[in-house]
């Protein structure tokens, strides 16, 4: 069953080759969001796996992260919580900075985004996994708020860059389609 469900949100992401820059393949995932069963299935299997988990949170990383994050909250009946690019969120923030092939990045969380709920159970979800940098960054500001991060969740994992490894550094970590 949940064989058939992967390959079915497998089939709806979409390749599109030399996107944002030549020689990387971006997997699109708005052709598996106008896709009610792929869709469906995607969002069934994280309710799944995650209702036993005891979460009080899912944080869901700047921007597509937000999408399947705030869906599963709903279904899980938790609080969604954004963590954003610098510079996006109105109350005070902490800050992680992280390196990107040239230059830097930096993300950011409010400080009272777990509601002051010391040790909260929080599940980190964004589209896609590549290098690991923005997932590493993210897992660190929640614990830096007073969190913890149980586990982090994509949708997608890119198996020949190192990212996947490098975040089980800091916490557990699930990925759906594993792309070689
Ligand atoms: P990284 O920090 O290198 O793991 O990059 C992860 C972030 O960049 C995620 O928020 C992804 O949405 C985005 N990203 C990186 N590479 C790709 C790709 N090949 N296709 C789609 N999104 C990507």
């Amino acid at each position: 069953m949940s064989d058939r469900r992967i390959e079915l949100i497998e089939n709806s992401l979409r390749d599109v080759a030399d996107f944002p820059q030549e020689g990387i393949v971006f997997k699109d995932i708005t052709t598996l969001l106008n896709d009610p069963k792929a869709y469906g299935a995607l969002l069934d299997m994280l309710q799944e796996r995650y209702c036993t988990y005891n979460l009080d949170f899912i944080a869901g990383i700047d921007a597509r992260g937000f999408i399947f994050g705030a869906a599963l909250a709903r279904d899980l009946g938790v609080g969604f919580v954004p963590i954003r690019k610098k510079g996006k969120l109105p109350y005070t923030t902490v800050s992680e900075k992280y390196a990107l092939e040239y230059g830097f990045d930096e993300v950011e969380i409010h400080i009272d985004a777990f509601r002051d709920k010391k040790g909260a159970r929080v599940l980190l979800i964004d589209d896609l996994i590549a290098t690991g940098g923005t997932a590493c960054a993210a897992a660190s500001l929640i614990n830096k708020v007073g969190a913890s991060c149980v586990e982090a969740c994509f949708i997608v994992s890119l198996e020949f860059l190192d990212g996947i490894e490098k975040v089980s550094k800091i916490t557990d970590s699930y990925s759906i389609v594993k792309v070689n």
